[in-house]
């Protein structure tokens, strides 16, 4: 066996829609290999003999390097397939991943795939049965498979609204999942969270999966936390791009995390309406912001210590209570001071004085592992939030604007 099992659930399924590379074929005697599907990228495609030579080029440049492929392979033949990437820009940075279902994913073993010319080349050997299969930087999460997930929860969850907050700029549908505080008329306080501005993030996606199910459990922790907070979760902020398999960008080559302030897109202007509604309403406190992304480890991207928040000291309280919980998921609390660069973290902190982090996972962490500690995160926010007083926290709308 090639493959390490992974353990992804069976929620996640990639749909597969035809979208990027309608490409002259590329098949020799021994498979054909294709990107005809969401969330696939091929740039150019050359057969050698036996084997295949995929070129990966970034939708533009310059870009953060973060080199997404994805493919199909469909066999002629049992046996070896021999597949090289070379990356136009940057150079490899993703385990590959392989599925045969397109649901459950498997690392594929590392004495298969063998870096070359200092990562600018990698070549694997894949091993064909008889069905299709993909070939991916990452797991596949499309379109479909948040839309089938959200349904799903709303379904199951009768306090749960699914609210369209806008449109990408190829006119996919921005969707919300939403809970509104039981007791509309007191202090409404929020709970805001955001996931894949970035497409490739997947280990960062998991998490936010996880954790969202959490605070949208029927607990008792999860239902009394939900009669004080609402919380609102944008689980895909840049569907164009995961459709597309961009590295980074939306289509327009914006990085949606440099957009908050300048607002320029659609992604992060539906993004911006749903926090100008909570700062529009007398009676509405921002609490909590956070962003899930992925890079080379595990960690949050905070406020420094010295910077007050509102509620204070959530972050330490939050991260070391966490901790204390698990010995299984290692991360590290990064303070950044750069209120100049228009994340949605800086945006949020500087708007709302909340604690507003950016939630990283490591690229290659165990997913297991992620989606265990995200429910621990999870709990431990709500709990901590809870142990503030309403009261104290108070309404403070001064420079919201
Ligand atoms: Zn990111």
């Amino acid at each position: 066996m090639r493959t390490l099992l992974f353990g992804i659930a069976s929620f996640l399924t990639s749909g597969l829609l035809s979208v990027s590379w309608a490409n002259e074929t590329c098949e020799n005697d021994l498979a054909k290999l294709d990107a005809d599907f969401e969330g696939a990228r091929i740039s150019a495609c050359f057969v050698e003999g036996d084997s295949f030579e995929i070129r990966i080029d970034p939708e533009d440049q310059p870009i953060n390097p973060s080199p997404w492929y994805s493919f199909r392979v469909t066999p002629k033949q049992t046996g070896d397939l021999k597949v090289s990437i070379r990356y136009s820009y940057g150079k490899h940075r993703y385990r590959p991943k392989r599925s045969d279902d397109g649901r459950t994913w498997a690392l594929i073993d590392a004495i298969y795939v063998r870096e070359r010319q200092k990562g600018k080349r990698v070549v694997m050997t894949l091993e064909m049965g008889t069905e299709p299969f993909i070939v991916s930087a990452q797991e596949l999460i499309s379109g479909q498979a948040y839309e089938s997930w959200e349904k799903g929860m709303v379904a199951k969850h009768p306090y749960l609204e699914r609210v369209k907050i806008g449109n990408s700029v190829e006119g996919r549908p921005i969707y919300a999942l939403k809970s509104t505080p039981s007791e509309p008329d007191s202090n409404r306080e929020y709970v805001v969270l955001f996931g894949r501005q970035h497409p490739p993030e997947l280990s960062g996606a998991f998490a936010m999966l996880a954790f969202v199910s959490t605070v949208f459990a029927d607990t008792e922790l999860a239902t009394d936390f939900r009669n004080r907070f609402g919380i609102i979760a944008v689980s895909l902020m840049n569907p164009d791009g995961v459709a597309n398999g961009n590295w980074r960008h939306n289509v327009n080559g914006k990085d949606l995390n440099r957009d908050w302030g300048p607002f320029t897109q659609p992604e992060t202007q539906a993004a911006k309406k749903l926090l100008d509604d909570i700062a529009d309403d007398p009676n509405s406190q921002l609490r909590l912001m956070l962003d899930f992304h992925s890079t080379k480890k595990n960690l949050f991207y905070t406020q420094t210590k010295k910077e007050k928040t509102k509620p204070e000291k959530f972050t330490a309280r939050w991260l070391e209570s966490a901790d204390e919980r698990f010995d299984y998921y290692d991360f590290s609390r990064e303070e950044r001071h750069q209120r100049s660069l228009p994340t949605s973290k800086n945006y949020s902190f500087g708007r709302f004085g909340a604690p507003s982090m950016t939630y990283e996972v490591g690229d290659e962490t165990n997913r297991a592992a992620i989606s265990r500690s995200a429910v621990v995160f999870a709990e431990e926010m709500m709990r901590i939030l809870l142990s503030y007083d309403e009261d104290d926290l108070g309404k403070d709308k001064a420079s919201r604007n």
